[in-house]
């Protein structure tokens, strides 16, 4: 086991340094340690049948009884959506605010998790848990009460960012306070370890007002029904629709179990007030279409989500010609060829799609810094050591590139499981932590690793071939072997019917072939049969199928 000296704090990032998603961090102090956030991510094409992927939480299983906390910086799923899922491993107190709990409080009930200790802290409320001392600053984000963290210890002070923007009229919550960051840089910062996501983009991120007032525009504009589809976390963008529909004479609805859920959470907690409410789903059938929009959960192209359901035509909303689909989200990187998907079905239906990338209109903007606001952000801290977190490696190195012109003295590049010592006098990635990520299947939850998903991955690509025999103690058929395939044939296509013939009969006379004493061995004569299938197969399709054999003696 890596042995974490108790003498310096180490920063560990568990998951979330290498990819989008799965952030999972540990600070290391004292023999004591904290985790910051425990976020999911979205499976690619390399895990077949799965959609979520989570961290590994398993360093911080091991130390269980040593874990303080873990705070929860706020609500988007790639910061809470894992917690539901790992919180039984660790069972520790967890702190984050009012609408984050809401939040995860909904999740837990859906896990069937009853008595999570969940503790709620305001804005700028100091936490102790010793060693650590932590101080929540609120920070503008696309979600209400995204929380900065000031972690405070013997060795100094820390600041993880989460997700942030310095956006001056945020729609919801206040706008970051610089003077705070200011103050805490004058009393000297130790280490800023922050969003990278956007760090590869010069300039600054434009102000949610925007959105809303070229929405309203693009709204006015169209004829037809209009669906907008946005990450349904995004409770920003959901004000900013509702508000910009109203400035055009429409009204909302909103179609999607996420959508449904943080809407209730943020009505719960007293948001979405200074806007109209929505209509019901039922309700859009009785308002005329130039007086609608309908919010939909599926901006990634998600297959199973509201947005990519009505493109199929496959939901209870039924769309036509002549209708528009607005896109007010960024493309995850990995996601573009769902998305794209989506739209193709949509404008085959003769739908018109207007994404970001479409329009001179501000139609999204992001909810992290770009360059412009990191160099703020790391000009008012001047810290130490920078480093950077929640991105790709690409984003992670353009951040640390930014940090070293602007004179920060160490910058380091964490992979997911680096132990990076943050000290002023020997700061650096010190040893590595073991690491990976799993994989969310209906009932059980494995390493990718797992032989299933490396089977699933080979069977996707050759299909696979069974065979079935039923011989005598000379190993002698009894009957003609039965032969099955997946992936392989069409049987509804004769000249296939044939070879599938062919195949048997080639089986019969190989077995009939072969020497008297390897037929009467049950493992001889199933791997050779085996070979033999699979070489029929590859003779004729150019493919090696997953084959397997099965003996029955009589
Ligand atoms: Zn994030
Ligand atoms: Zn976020």
């Amino acid at each position: 086991m890596v042995h974490i000296s108790p003498d310096h704090l180490h920063f560990i990032p568990l998951g979330g340094s290498e990819q989008f998603g799965v952030n999972l961090n540990v600070y290391a102090f004292g023999g004591k340690y904290l985790a910051v956030d425990c976020g999911l991510g979205f499976a690619d094409e390399r895990f077949p049948g799965i959609d979520l992927i989570l961290p590994d939480p398993e360093f911080l299983e091991d130390r269980r009884k040593d874990l303080s906390g873990m705070i929860i910086t706020h609500a988007h799923e790639d910061h809470i959506g894992a917690v539901a899922y790992l919180w039984p491993r660790l069972k520790c107190p967890i702190y984050c605010s009012q609408f984050t709990a809401a939040v995860l409080k909904n999740k837990f009930a859906e896990h069937g998790i009853k008595k999570a200790p969940i503790h709620i802290i305001k804005p700028h409320q100091t936490l102790l848990l010793a060693p650590f001392e932590i101080r929540f600053v609120p920070v503008t984000h696309s979600i209400p009460e995204m929380m900065c963290l000031f972690i405070s210890c013997a060795a100094g002070t820390v600041v993880h960012s989460g997700d942030w923007n310095l956006d001056p009229t945020p729609v919801i919550g206040t706008a970051t306070d610089p003077k705070v960051f200011q103050e805490a840089g004058k009393k000297g910062i130790l280490a800023y370890i922050g969003d990278s996501t956007n760090a590869q983009f010069d300039g600054r991120t434009e102000s949610e007002v925007k959105v809303e007032q070229d929405l309203g525009t693009l709204f006015s504009q169209q004829k037809g029904r209009i669906l907008v589809t946005i990450f349904a976390s995004n409770v920003s963008r959901i004000q900013t629709v509702l508000r910009a529909a109203a400035a055009s004479g429409r009204q909302v609805a909103i179609a999607g179990r996420s959508l449904h859920r943080m809407t209730a959470a943020a009505k719960e907690c007293g948001y979405l007030k200074n806007a109209p409410d929505f209509i019901s789903e039922d309700d859009l059938a009785f308002v005329p279409a130039e007086k609608t929009v309908l919010l939909v959960t599926g901006s990634q192209g998600e297959a199973r989500a509201a947005l990519a359901r009505i493109a199929r035509g496959q939901h209870n909303f039924k769309i036509t010609k002549g209708d528009t689909v607005i896109f007010s989200a960024r493309t995850i990187p990995g996601n573009d060829a769902a998305i794209n998907n989506v739209k193709n079905n949509l404008v085959a239906a003769g739908v018109k799609v207007i994404d970001p990338e479409s329009t001179d209109y501000t139609i999204h903007v992001s909810g992290h810094p770009k360059r412009g606001e990191i160099t703020d952000m790391l000009q008012w801290l001047k810290p130490e050591i920078v480093v950077p977190v929640h991105g790709e490696r690409v984003m992670l190195e353009a951040h640390a590139r930014l940090a070293e012109t602007l004179q920060v003295p160490h910058v380091f590049v964490p992979t997911n499981g680096a132990v990076v010592r943050l000290s002023k006098t020997a700061p650096g990635i010190v040893d590595h932590v073991e690491t990976g990520l799993l994989v969310v299947e209906p009932r059980r939850i494995m390493m990718t690793n797992h032989q299933a998903l490396s089977e699933r991955r080979k069977l996707q690509q050759t299909g696979t071939a069974h065979v079935s025999l039923v011989i005598d103690y000379d190993g002698h058929l009894l009957s003609a072997p039965q032969i099955t395939t997946f992936g392989l044939f069409d049987p509804e296509d004769t000249e296939e019917q044939d070879f599938g013939n062919s195949i048997t009969e080639e089986t019969v006379d190989f077995i009939e072939g072969l020497k008297p004493a390897d037929r009467r061995d049950d493992t001889i004569l199933a791997e050779k049969v085996r070979i033999a299938l699979r070489n029929y197969i590859n003779h004729y399709l150019g493919l090696k199928p997953v084959t397997s054999v099965h003996i029955t003696r009589l």
